[in-house]
């Protein structure tokens, strides 16, 4: 019958409806449990240091060190655990800034050699000291509007972390090229940073990119670094609507692969 008609639809629709709230149920349920891991996460990763300051300064006050070298090891440290706490708080506070959408981006044109060029500067001292070689291979003419402190920013991680896992006299090799994407229907830049260093296990791939997940935690920590900075990386990435993936093989190297418009969409 006639009537039957709306009834199904009305029907259908509220059926729909409750599918709907079952499933922004679950997503609000589901960022819940992620933002209690985080915090979890997060606690975790700041009371190790902390332990480890408190530890080493209790046993120093107690007096009992009287060897001056010993002394001296825990005064290293504990100032080296400061400087990770630093790092950390600096990483987390970025992180949720960044996740928040609290910050603006800056967008302005950015001449991409010399980009390179000031992070090869920035980095350049760590470089030397495993002698690892940071050749930048980038067409003269190339452009991109983007926030550059923000883009400067994604890259310093991105070789930074080459230099990290890469031994004594390897090599970093930065790339940029120009070409048209079929999917965005835009231009855009294709970028590469790749290293010769010990590679990530095909099994570890997919996850690098969450906070705080490391291959290795204490090669992670022994380097100096808080398990952010990717995560941090990616979110940059995208807030330039770009993609980032990556292709590495054990013991022979990885290539971080960023992919970003030329030009930004003026709001
Ligand atoms: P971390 O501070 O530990 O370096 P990141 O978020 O920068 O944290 O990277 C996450 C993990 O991904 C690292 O702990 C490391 O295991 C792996 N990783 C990142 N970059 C590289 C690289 N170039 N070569 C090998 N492993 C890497």
């Amino acid at each position: 019958s006639l009537d039957g008609v709306p009834m199904t639809v009305a029907h259908d629709e509220s059926y729909h409806g409750m599918l709907f709230l079952f499933q922004d149920v679950s997503d609000i349920r589901r960022l819940e449990r992620m933002r209690s891991e985080f915090v979890a996460n997060v606690s975790h990763e700041l009371k190790t240091p902390v332990a480890a300051v408190q530890g080493f300064a209790e046993t120093l006050l107690a007096g009992g060190v009287k060897d001056e070298d010993t002394a001296r090891s825990f005064l290293k440290i504990i100032y080296d655990e400061g400087n990770r706490l630093n790092r950390l708080i600096g990483d987390i506070l970025d992180l949720s800034k960044i996740e928040s959408r609290r910050i603006q981006l800056d967008y302005a044109p950015v001449h991409v050699l010399t980009l390179f060029q000031s992070v090869g500067n920035v980095l350049e001292g760590t470089a030397e000291y495993k002698r690892i070689e940071i050749r930048i291979d980038v067409p003269e003419e190339l452009f991109i509007e983007a926030d550059e402190d923000r883009l400067r920013q994604i890259f310093i991680n991105l070789v930074a972390n080459g230099i990290s896992y890469t031994p004594e006299g390897g090599r970093i090799v930065i790339k940029a090229e120009e070409f048209t994407d079929e999917e965005y229907e835009d231009e855009r830049i294709r970028f590469s940073v790749s290293d010769n260093g010990i590679g990530i296990p095909k099994k570890d791939l997919p996850r690098i990119f969450e906070r705080f997940y490391r291959v290795d935690k204490a090669r992670s920590r022994s380097s100096g670094g808080t398990g952010l900075g990717l995560s941090i990386v990616k979110h940059l990435v995208e807030l330039h609507r770009g993609t980032i993936s990556v292709e590495s093989e054990l013991g022979i190297g990885s290539t971080f692969i960023v992919e970003l418009p030329i030009l930004q969409e003026n709001p």
